[in-house]
C-alpha cells in the first residue's frame, strides 16, 4: 500500500522514509478525535485505517433494535463540534453514527480514511525509526508514528463467554454487534444470554414482539430509570446558542469532578465507611423500586443485585425490568451449561427451546493482557505487549504510552476513563499523543519512548489516588465479574484524578518524560 499524501515533514535524512508519518488504527471515534486534532495542529500525512468498510466503530457494528446511548447525547459528543439537533435525551445508535459521519464530512477527513484495512501484527523497527503494520492480506505500510484507536471493546466473545455448543444451534445464534438486519424476531422463541448494558438494552425493546423470551442472568445489572423523551424543535433552538451546549456538559462534568475529588481526598477512615452506606441505602431503594415495578416479586428479587450500584456498571433502562411483567418472558438464573440444536441446557438438566439465542456476553476487553496475542504489537528488541502488560500489569504513562514500544500510543489505554462519556476520554488522549508527536517533529526527532521513571511516577499516582476505588471495587465488591477490575485484580480502567488535572496533564506534560532522538 502506498501512501497518497505527500510526506512534506521535514527527518532527520539518515531516518528513511515511512509511508506514512502517522498512522491510526481504528475509524470509530477515538480515530475521528485523532484525524480532527491532527489536522488541527497541522499534521497532513496520516491515515486512519480500519477492517470494517466504513468509519464509526462501535455505532457502525451495533445496529441491534434499541441501540441507543444510555448517558445522555449531550454528555455524548466532542467539545469540537457539538451537535444542538439531537432527537431525544439518550439518541438511538444510528444518529449517535450519523453524527460521527458528519464530524468526519465537517472537517473534510473523508480523504485520510482507509477501509478493509487488518493490521494483523505491529512490529518496531529500531534502526529506521518506524512501525511496520502488516495486513491481513500480506502488505505491509510503515508509519513514523502509530497511535491505537480500537477502543475498550475489542471483538465480542459469544464463544469466549465460555458456554460451549454454539456451533451446534439450529437456530439463529446473534450477536449484537454483528446484527443482521434480516432477523426477524416477531413471534419467535428467543433466549437473551447476559444482562449487561447490551443484553437489558435488546431484551427489553424486542420483549413486546416475541413469542417468548427467557433471559439468562449470571449477574443481575442496576437498571437505573431513563429519563428518555424527544426533544423539542425549541429546545434545539437554544442549543444552537454560543455557549450553551458546553455550559451544559460543564455542568455535568462538575458532578463527576467533584465526585472523584471527593473519592480521592477523603480520608479513609470516613470514605469507607461512607461508601459501604451508600451501597446499603441504594440497594435498599433499588429493590423497592423492583418490586413496585415488576410483579411477580420472587422475579423482582432476582433481578436485585446483591452489591453495590457502581460494583458493575449500570445502565439506564426502564423497559428491562418491566418486559418480565409480560406474559411469556421469563428469567432464568440457572447457570447454562451448553448450547444443544434444540436451544439451551441449564445445568439442572432442563432444555429450553428457542428459535434465536442472542448472545450479548461482552468483549475482549483492552484492560486485559490476554487480550493481546503474542506478537500482536512487538516493540523494542522483539518485547511483546501482552506479555509486557503480563509482567509488569496493565499500564501506561498518562494512559496513553508504554515504554519499550516507541511512537506509538493508546487511546483507550489503562486509568484512562476519567469520568467524562467515551468523547472526553478520547480527546484528553488525543490531546497528549498530538502534542507529543508535535514536539518530536519540533525538536526533528524521529522516535521518542517515555520514560520508565514517568511512567513509575503516573502508575504510583494512579495507585495512592486510587486507593479507595481499590476498596470499593475489590474489596467491598469483591468477586463481582465486572470490567472495572481485571483478573490480576487491579483496576486499570479509572484514572484516579479529577477530570481538570486529567485535562491539564494532557495539554501539559512535561516534554522530559520523553526521549528524543
Ligand atoms: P458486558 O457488560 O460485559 O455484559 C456481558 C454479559 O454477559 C454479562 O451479564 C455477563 O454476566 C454475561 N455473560 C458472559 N458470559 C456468560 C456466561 N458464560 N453465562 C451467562 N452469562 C454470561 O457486555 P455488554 O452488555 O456488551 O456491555 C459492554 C459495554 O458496552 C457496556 O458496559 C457499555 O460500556 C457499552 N454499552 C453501552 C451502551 C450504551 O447505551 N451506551 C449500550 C450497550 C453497551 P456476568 O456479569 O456474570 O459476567
Amino acid at each position: 500500500m502506498t501512501s497518497t499524501q505527500s510526506n512534506e515533514l521535514t527527518q532527520p535524512e539518515t531516518a528513511p522514509s515511512p509511508d506514512h508519518h502517522v498512522v491510526v488504527i481504528g475509524a470509530g471515534l477515538s480515530g475521528i478525535a485523532s484525524a480532527v486534532r491532527l489536522q488541527q495542529a497541522g499534521i497532513d500525512d496520516f491515515i486512519v485505517i480500519d477492517r470494517a468498510d466504513d468509519l464509526g466503530g462501535t455505532w457502525r457494528d451495533n445496529t441491534y433494535p434499541g441501540v441507543a446511548v444510555d448517558i445522555p447525547s449531550l454528555a455524548y459528543q466532542f467539545t469540537f463540534h457539538r451537535n444542538p439537533n439531537w432527537s431525544r435525551v439518550f439518541a438511538p445508535g444510528a444518529e449517535v453514527h450519523q453524527y460521527h459521519l458528519d464530524v468526519v464530512e465537517h472537517f473534510g477527513l473523508r480523504p485520510h480514511f482507509r477501509f478493509r484495512v487488518e493490521v494483523t501484527s505491529e512490529q518496531w523497527d529500531d534502526e529506521a525509526s518506524l512501525w511496520r503494520l502488516h495486513l491481513a492480506d500480506g502488505t505491509s505500510i510503515t508509519a513514523r508514528f502509530v497511535i491505537s484507536a480500537v477502543g475498550p471493546f475489542i471483538n465480542p466473545k459469544p464463544d469466549g463467554s465460555g458456554i460451549p455448543g454454539f456451533e451446534d444451534f439450529d437456530g439463529i445464534v446473534a450477536v449484537p454487534a454483528r446484527w443482521d438486519a434480516s432477523y426477524d424476531l416477531n413471534g419467535k422463541r428467543v433466549a437473551v444470554i447476559g444482562t449487561g448494558a447490551t443484553g437489558v438494552q435488546l431484551a427489553g425493546h424486542v420483549a413486546p414482539d416475541v413469542a417468548s423470551m427467557t433471559v439468562f442472568q449470571r449477574t443481575p445489572v442496576y437498571c437505573v430509570p431513563k429519563p428518555d423523551f424527544p426533544i423539542p424543535r425549541v429546545v434545539q433552538l437554544v442549543f444552537r446558542l454560543p455557549g450553551v451546549g458546553a455550559a451544559l456538559n460543564a455542568i455535568g462534568l462538575a458532578g463527576a469532578h467533584i465526585g472523584l475529588w471527593f473519592v480521592i481526598n477523603t480520608p479513609g477512615a470516613i470514605i469507607r465507611p461512607l461508601m459501604r452506606g451508600f451501597d446499603k441505602v441504594v440497594r435498599g431503594l433499588y429493590r423497592q423500586y423492583l418490586r413496585r415495578i415488576v410483579d411477580d416479586p420472587e422475579t423482582a428479587d432476582q433481578l436485585t443485585p446483591t452489591f453495590g450500584i457502581f460494583g458493575n456498571r449500570p445502565t439506564l433502562n426502564s423497559t428491562f425490568p418491566k418486559a418480565f411483567n409480560l406474559p411469556d418472558v421469563n428469567l432464568c438464573t440457572t447457570a447454562i451449561e451448553r448450547v444443544t440444536p434444540k436451544g439451551i441446557r441449564t445445568v439442572d438438566g432442563t432444555e429450553h427451546e428457542f428459535d434465536y439465542i442472542i448472545a450479548a456476553t461482552g468483549h475482549e476487553l483492552f484492560s486485559e493482557p490476554s487480550s493481546y496475542p503474542k506478537g500482536r504489537v512487538v516493540g523494542v528488541n522483539g518485547t511483546d505487549i501482552g506479555e509486557w502488560w503480563a509482567e509488569h500489569g496493565m499500564q501506561a504513562y498518562e494512559s496513553v504510552a508504554v515504554p519499550e514500544f516507541p511512537n506509538r500510543w493508546v487511546i483507550v489505554g489503562p486509568y484512562s476513563w476519567t469520568g467524562t462519556g467515551w468523547h472526553g476520554l478520547a480527546e484528553n488522549a488525543v490531546t497528549h499523543i498530538v502534542r507529543a508527536i508535535s514536539l518530536a517533529d519540533a525538536r526533528g526527532a524521529t522516535r521518542m519512548e517515555v520514560r520508565p521513571t514517568a511512567l513509575k511516577r503516573f502508575t504510583d499516582l494512579m495507585l495512592r489516588q486510587g486507593r479507595h476505588l481499590k476498596f470499593y471495587f475489590t474489596e467491598l465488591n469483591h468477586g463481582i465479574h465486572s470490567y472495572w477490575v481485571n483478573s490480576a485484580g487491579d483496576i486499570p480502567i479509572l484514572r484516579a484524578t479529577t477530570i481538570l488535572a486529567a485535562r491539564r496533564a494532557s495539554r501539559a506534560f512535561p516534554e522530559d518524560d520523553y526521549s528524543y532522538r
